[in-house]
């Protein structure tokens, strides 16, 4: 037998494996049957150029718990190893990775995110074992040998029995990581990791039920058979081609992918490109309306079929991390940290790369099946707003595919748009007046008032509309986005003024007078007289565009001007001069009506807009009452 030191400067390495990684102890199972896939991909290949003449065979990894001894078993029919590859693969190479791990990272916090995601391989079994053994015999016609490592850096090296090629890993496990040595617990980490791992993985068996033979009575229980519990699915939709799948396929892969999702995904993106980087994957579209699995639910990152994250977050553009689906890759470095990611022009290439092929398949959608697309867009719109305003190489693209909806269910792009509103809705400084709503139900009789101008009213519900607005009237030249409740109608889009006044210049101040003595400054109107339409509502508040959509900016993140977000609302009561109610107004006789038509009037305003609430309803019902008695 024999004994040695594994040539490292570091005293005691284990302890300080363990303490380094002390988030992440789980990783150990991943780097171990990662090892057992590599050595079995080794063999395939070396049978299969003929380099090693043996029989491939169907060969699996097995994972096996002993609860009683305190044991996990890793075993492979791979490559395996003779006494000198375990020199120096074992001793020297996977020991050096280790040391270099812990130099690199002696002085990271806990908090770095990063220390989980390198790769430290072998030794990050010793995060749980207290003691590790590798009972190995390669392909090759040497003894099998058989390696102890009890946590210090001496080990022990023998001749073993082993017959069979492969590998075994036996992991000892310590006092402090006893969950280890759970069924419940592995099975959780191998669906976690390993679900779609190349080579398949045996863990346990199951019972399965077989077709009754012909002829067997009514009663007569089905026949069972225990079969290898195999937890992977070693082809995962991902890694083959797009011409080899139908619909069925991708979504029978996402039921499999997020098992608590029973809302089917609204379409897929097979992302399929090998340079100047690798990377496969499904992204696909879930419907996100009233999505409470938003955050659990995530892209999930791979890296040769091994998983290794659902944080996407700088790899992916943020706009998309909205999606679900798979992104495998081995060129995206795991061993840092993501501000040191966004940097990366391998990663930043990964990212355009993405944002392309998504633009490209909404643009095909939209193309192909129009109605179809309508029909999805209330889904789908929010990523593609978000998008839009994030990143400028998007919002080129989906300029040409977002939509604009109507009140009234027509969906335009905004070219459609541009050209159906142009001749109606350009205002006299020659700027295009495209007019929406927020909420039909609230801005109801807005709506109406702009509906009987002819004009069309967009639905631009979404959270970061204001945002997007802002957006489009930057980019497009003499465009600008006005709610239907931002000024009285003839405002909205202002025309060369014709507007005749009944009243005279006397009769105007005595008018305002009138109404400042009644609407006390302290309601916070700003009022203005004008001469409008008769038919048109003798009073009318407003809210103005600028300082509400700075406001709802700020609200809903960025933008705005800062310090806005707090400011109380600010209202515009419009008085027509032109309403027949208002020239009764003017030419009452008792201050006491007059007083009370203003305020019946204004506490009408206030109600059209859903001002109106509390004790001033409730005062204003009553006070109705007595008005129709
Ligand atoms: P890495 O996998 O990145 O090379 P590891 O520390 O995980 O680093 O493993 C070190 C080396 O040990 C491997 O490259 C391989 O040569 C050898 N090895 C580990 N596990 C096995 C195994 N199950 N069968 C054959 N060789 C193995
Ligand atoms: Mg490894």
């Amino acid at each position: 037998m024999a004994t040695g030191k594994i040539n490292v400067s570091v005293e005691n390495i284990f302890p300080l494996i363990k303490k380094f990684l002390y988030s992440d102890h789980e990783i150990f199972l991943r780097e171990l049957i990662s090892n057992a896939t590599d050595a079995t991909l080794k063999l395939k290949h070396l049978t299969s150029i003929g380099e090693a003449k043996v029989e491939y065979g169907n060969p699996i990894i097995e994972v096996k718990v002993d609860k009683d001894k305190k044991r996990i078993h890793i075993l492979d029919q791979g490559v395996g190893m003779t006494e000198d590859e375990v020199k120096k693969y074992i001793n020297e190479v996977a020991f050096s990775g280790a040391e270099e791990f812990l130099d690199k990272y002696k002085d990271a916090g806990k908090d770095t995110g990063i220390i989980g995601h390198f790769g430290l391989g072998f030794y990050s079994a010793f995060m749980v074992a207290e003691k590790v053994e590798i009972i190995t015999k390669s392909f090759k016609d040497e003894p099998a040998v058989h390696w102890v490592c009890d946590g210090s850096p001496e080990f022990t090296l023998e001749e073993a029995k082993k017959k069979d090629r492969g590998t075994e890993i036996i992991l000892h496990i310590a006092e402090d990581s006893t969950e280890f040595l759970e069924d419940a617990k592995i099975r959780e980490l191998l669906t976690k990791y390993n679900k779609f791992m190349p080579i398949p993985i045996k863990f346990g068996t199951r019972t399965e039920t077989l077709p009754k033979p012909e002829g067997a009575k009514e009663d007569e229980p089905a026949p069972t058979e225990e079969v290898d519990d195999i937890i992977n699915n070693p082809a995962p939709a991902w890694t083959k081609q797009p011409t080899d799948l139908k619909d069925e396929d991708y979504k029978n892969f996402y039921r499999g992918l997020y098992p608590m999702q029973f809302e089917e995904p609204l379409f897929h993106i097979h992302l399929n490109v090998d340079y100047p980087f690798n990377l496969t994957g499904i992204l696909y579209f879930p419907k996100l309306t009233n999505d409470l699995n938003i955050q659990k639910d995530r892209i999930q990152l791979y890296q040769n079929q091994v998983f290794v994250t659902d944080n996407v977050e700088g790899i992916v553009p943020e706009f998309l991390t909205m999606l679900r689906g798979v992104i495998d890759s081995p060129d995206i470095p795991l061993n840092v940290s993501r501000s040191y990611l966004q940097a990366d022009g391998a990663v930043k290439k990964i990212s355009s790369y993405i944002t392309r092929k998504v633009a490209d398949k909404l643009s095909s959608l939209f193309k192909n099946n129009r109605e179809d697309f309508e029909q999805k867009w209330n889904d789908i719109k929010i990523v593609i707003e978000y998008g839009m305003l994030s990143e400028e190489k998007f919002f080129e693209k989906a300029d040409k595919f977002a939509l604009y909806p109507t009140v009234d269910g027509t969906f335009y792009t905004f070219e459609e748009l541009e050209a159906k509103i142009k001749d109606n809705q350009t205002d006299k400084d020659n700027k295009l007046v495209v007019l929406y709503a927020s909420d039909m139900e609230a801005q109801h009789s807005y709506i109406e008032a702009a509906k009987a101008k002819g004009y069309e009213i967009l639905l631009m519900d979404s959270p970061i509309v204001s945002h997007l607005m802002q957006k489009l009237e930057g980019s497009k030249e003499n465009l600008s986005f006005v709610r239907v409740d931002a000024d009285h109608i003839d405002n909205l889009v202002k025309k060369e003024d014709t507007a005749i006044s009944k009243l005279s210049d006397e009769e105007k101040d005595r008018l305002k007078e009138n109404l400042e003595k009644v609407i006390s400054a302290d309601k916070g109107y700003t009022i203005q007289l004008e001469a409008m339409d008769s038919n048109a509502s003798p009073f009318i508040i407003t809210e103005p565009e600028f300082m509400r959509r700075m406001k709802e900016m700020q609200r809903t993140g960025g933008g705005g001007i800062f310090g806005m977000g707090n400011m109380p609302d600010m209202y515009n009561l419009i008085v027509n001069t032109n309403h027949e109610l208002v020239s009764e107004i003017l030419n009452t006789k008792t201050d006491k009506k007059r007083e009370r038509l203003i305020n019946q009037s204004l506490d009408l305003a206030r109600l059209s807009k859903g001002l109106l609430k509390g004790e001033e309803l409730t005062k204003f019902i009553s006070r109705s009452y007595d008005m129709i008695k």
